[in-house]
């Protein structure tokens, strides 16, 4: 493969997987922060999915304190499929879960994800009217994230259909924040080229 275009640079990660998840073992849940721990399954989940050679996302779905469903990113591996982001592999099991409830209060629930949902997560997450969405961790000055977040760049109307609905950074120690974007930078140059070679 040639050069690939600039935005497709990723910095270089300065850990590999293996010891962010000594890194990660090691760490102590900091109970000044409201979700270390929702944080960390986010990661564990993220760090398997680069394991597998998708990117480095995992994602949580909690209702009441407790975690529902936990799960990676499965857009290149085990096959591809390009919608399953870890947001949506969580979203579709609680879909299908709560199908026959008239009234699914999706407001009682929260979703974490190791990073910002991305434009089509973000979409689909205002359509569901999930309560809250949390990220670890969202990069400004990478090419993925940029100044605009996510939920910024969605159509007005979609931004009015959110207007009950939270999207923020979730409340973590840096410490998580830099080892999930260590994960995900693991996982870049890998996926990005998978997905290159799909053309
Ligand atoms: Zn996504």
């Amino acid at each position: 493969m040639g050069e690939l275009h600039e935005n497709l640079q990723f910095e270089k990660p300065t850990h590999s997987l293996a010891e962010l998840k000594v890194k990660l073992s090691e760490y102590q849940v900091k109970p000044e922060f409201l979700h270390d721990t929702y944080a960390i399954v986010c990661i564990e989940e993220g760090i398997r999915s680069a394991e597998m050679g998708n990117i480095g996302v995992g994602a949580c779905l909690v209702k009441d304190d407790k975690i529902l469903y936990r799960d990676i990113t499965k857009h290149l591996y085990p096959y591809p499929r390009t919608d399953l982001h870890a947001e949506m592999v969580v979203m579709n099991a609680l879909e299908e879960r709560i199908c026959d409830e008239k009234n699914p209060r999706m407001r009682d629930y929260k979703l974490f994800s190791m990073q910002e949902p991305c434009v089509l997560c973000t979409m689909r997450l205002i359509f569901s009217q999930v309560g809250k969405t949390y990220w670890v961790y969202r990069d400004a000055h990478s090419h993925e994230g940029g100044d605009t977040t996510n939920f910024d760049r969605q159509t007005e109307a979609l931004k009015g259909l959110a207007s009950r609905l939270i999207f923020d950074e979730a409340d973590c120690s840096p410490e998580l924040k830099e080892i999930a974007r260590q994960v995900f930078l693991n996982s870049t140059s890998g996926a990005v080229a998978k997905f290159l070679s799909r053309y």
